[in-house]
């Protein structure tokens, strides 16, 4: 049955599209996000893709600019989960978050001005455009960084009305509104006509990217849920993949597979 989806699925290139999340897919799971790369060959295979098929995006969390550093410009990228993206090289705010633009930067700003006043050690703001990120893993005592950032983080959320939310060793600032990987796979899907549409994930956060496919599986097109194992993979995603791959080895080599099955456009 998967050999058979597949099969549908390169039939019709012009009408394909593929949709691929970054970390633990085109990349290994490292300690330190900013130590994350592209495995060996993914850039390249990203690129024959995009040659190929109708539309190829990469959706993920991570800012859109070192995505592109990394993948280049063949490829259309949808950074912090499609609150921005790329057109011709440059990293563009989406129409959604740009009303928020200012209002962030001066978030930011008071942020940045509270956390150095306090002057704990191995504490970084990362700036990911429209939203930004308290990462404190490198503090030495990191519970004790943890409360003092999280109270920080909720202070200025609430004085500005914004939204902190904590993550692992990091606590994410961003306006109050909500992006999703669901709603790229679905608005770029719609705006570009596929008839068939492929999710590439491995994480708990990339489930509403299936659901995105079964929504457009409603609208009838025909989709192919992709989960990438690993031992940290979670059970819900690989039960409800089409087709499971090993590893971010196995999502190259499958990549390939889609490569030679289709000629290039013309
Ligand atoms: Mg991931």
């Amino acid at each position: 049955m998967n050999d058979d989806l597949i099969r549908r699925f390169v039939d019709e290139p012009e009408v394909s599209g593929l949709f691929f999340d970054f970390d633990g897919v085109l990349s290994d799971i490292v300690d330190l996000p900013w130590d994350a790369r592209p495995v060996a060959r993914a850039a390249e295979a990203l690129e024959s893709l995009a040659e190929r098929f109708k539309l190829v995006a990469i959706v993920s969390g991570r800012g859109a600019r070192e995505l592109l550093a990394w993948l280049g410009s063949g490829v259309e990228i949808w950074g912090i989960h499609g609150a921005q993206h790329t057109l011709g090289g440059e990293v563009l705010l989406s129409e959604r978050a740009e009303p928020y633009a200012e209002l962030m930067e001066r978030v930011q700003g008071d942020a940045r001005r509270r956390i150095d006043e306090l002057g704990i050690e191995g504490v970084l703001v990362e700036d990911k455009g429209v939203m930004f990120t308290i990462h404190y893993r490198a503090a030495k005592d990191r519970d004790a960084a943890r409360l003092t950032l999280e109270k920080i983080a909720q202070e200025i959320a609430e004085g500005y009305g914004v939204v902190a939310s904590p993550h692992k060793m990091a606590i994410e600032v961003r306006p109050p509104v909500e992006f999703t990987k669901a709603q790229v796979i679905l608005q770029r899907s719609r705006e570009a006509g596929l008839k068939k549409v492929a999710f590439v994930g491995d994480d708990v956060v990339d489930l509403p990217g299936f659901d995105a496919l079964d929504a457009l599986a409603r609208e009838g097109v025909l989709t192919l849920r992709v989960a990438v194992d690993s031992d940290e993979a979670p059970a819900e995603l690989l039960a409800r993949a089409d087709l499971i791959l090993g590893g971010t080895a196995g999502v190259v080599s499958w990549m390939e597979t889609l490569v030679s099955a289709v000629p290039p456009r013309g």
